[in-house]
């Protein structure tokens, strides 16, 4: 028996890793399942799995969540610390599912005690990747990726040496505007950022798809992970997102990884990992598809990713504050406060404002100076929304 928990187990990725479990439930004892505001899914799912402990981000909900479990002898509890006591509980495989900075303290906390870390959570590793690594290296846990590209390369790498390894090209759809004339994305819509071509994903992360904030995240990504140099970090449009990632090598040979465009491949690989199991996903059929499509990306369309270069090239504490700087932007224009393409200038400004605060970015690595660096870009954020809104009203 496994005991699992999972952080985030109300989205996207939650549901589906609790798709795969409950396939199998006699194999695992769930330590504990966490959420957000959904807590009738949480409380359905704990019920559903035997969970020992339920836990929701926002202690407003602790009422209705004891309410929901109320006689089932599953704990409920609430709040930032009590997800950290969740992620504390001797499950011996956590997935980090909760989107955003939020997920880096559960998931580094579950790695401090040596679980494995089925890490969804990209931001952990963009924010503080050099401290998520050495807190993996001390404590022995293993870390799993589980964005899609990354456990590609993570399997095309299997067996294979890093010295060998030449480039790493991470494949994206293009998003939701990737055929719209660049002159109309600065009109684009939330709901329309919010459909994707080929993945159904949470709304943030689909909107990030459709800016390419997603892959400049996970370029980052890939350099923390793999310890790969920014410039030899690839992005190529590939529209029917099948091809997930390759890696090529010093003598000229790439190894592609395929399959649908399912994050259950993904999740039941970590899940399963170092075997490979039965999965419930298509299995593709080349001569059906007969074509794949590749094209480097415009980078008028999608500036986004030179904002990862920046944040490569900076180090530090950069990566927290351009994901805070983000978060903020995207909250911005969900609310049509900001349009689709004042997204990147404003994740920009906050960048050149904390480059230019002495010391802020240099930092030692810990968890409370990343949280510091992601409070104050979240605060010069809001900060240049306020002016912006301001200027527009006089
Ligand atoms: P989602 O929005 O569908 O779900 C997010 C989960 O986090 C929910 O359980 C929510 O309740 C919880 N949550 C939200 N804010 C929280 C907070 N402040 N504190 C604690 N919990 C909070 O997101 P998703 O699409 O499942 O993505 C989850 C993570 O996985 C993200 O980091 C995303 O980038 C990554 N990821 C997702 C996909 C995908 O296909 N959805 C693919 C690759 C990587
Ligand atoms: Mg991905």
């Amino acid at each position: 028996m496994r005991r699992i928990t999972i952080l985030g187990a109300t989205g996207s990725i939650g549901q589906s890793t609790i798709d795969l479990i409950a396939r199998n439930p006699d194999a695992y004892v769930i330590e504990a399942l966490t959420g957000g505001h959904s807590v009738e899914t949480l409380a359905r799912d704990a019920i559903r799995l035997n969970a020992k402990c339920a836990v929701t981000a926002h202690a407003d909900r602790l009422q209705d969540l004891r309410a929901a479990l109320s006689g089932t002898g599953i704990a409920a509890a609430a709040g930032p610390a009590a997800l950290i006591e969740a992620a504390d509980r001797p499950a011996d495989w956590v997935m980090s599912a909760i989107v955003g900075a939020a997920g880096l303290a559960p998931g580094l906390a579950a790695l401090k005690r040596g679980a494995t870390l089925a890490l969804a959570n990209k931001e952990s590793l963009v924010c503080a990747g050099p401290l998520v690594m050495a807190e993996a290296a001390r404590s022995g846990a293993r870390l799993l990726p589980v964005d899609s590209e990354h456990s590609a390369v993570f399997q095309a790498l299997l067996g294979e040496k890093m010295e060998s390894v030449e480039r790493v090209i991470l494949t994206a759809s293009g998003g939701a505007f990737r055929d719209w004339p660049l002159a109309d994305l600065a009109r684009a819509t939330p709901e329309q950022a919010a459909t994707h071509p080929n993945w159904s994903m949470g709304q943030r992360i689909t909107v990030d798809s459709a800016s390419m904030f997603n892959k400049a995240l996970e370029v980052i990504e890939a350099h923390e992970y793999f310890g790969i140099s920014p410039d030899r970090i690839e992005v190529l449009v590939h529209p029917e997102s099948l091809v997930h990632a390759l890696v090529g090598h010093v003598d000229g040979a790439i190894l592609a990884h395929l399959g649908a465009p399912d994050m259950r491949h993904a999740i039941g690989y970590a899940l399963h990992w170092p075997d490979r199991c039965d999965l419930p996903v298509a299995r593709l059929d080349l001569a059906e598809i007969a074509t794949l499509n590749f094209r480097r990306p415009e980078m008028a369309r999608y500036p986004a990713l030179e904002i990862a270069q920046r944040v490569m090239q900076r180090g530090g504490l950069s990566g927290a504050v351009m994901n805070a700087a983000k978060e903020v932007a995207l909250d911005a224009f969900l609310d049509r406060r900001i349009g689709f393409t004042d997204m990147v200038p404003l994740v920009s400004r906050v960048l050149d404002r904390l480059d230019r605060d002495s010391g802020a970015l240099d930092a030692e690595w810990c968890l409370e100076h990343v949280l510091a660096a992601d409070q104050m870009a979240r605060s010069y954020a809001s900060e240049a929304l306020g002016a912006a809104a301001g200027a527009e009203q006089k």
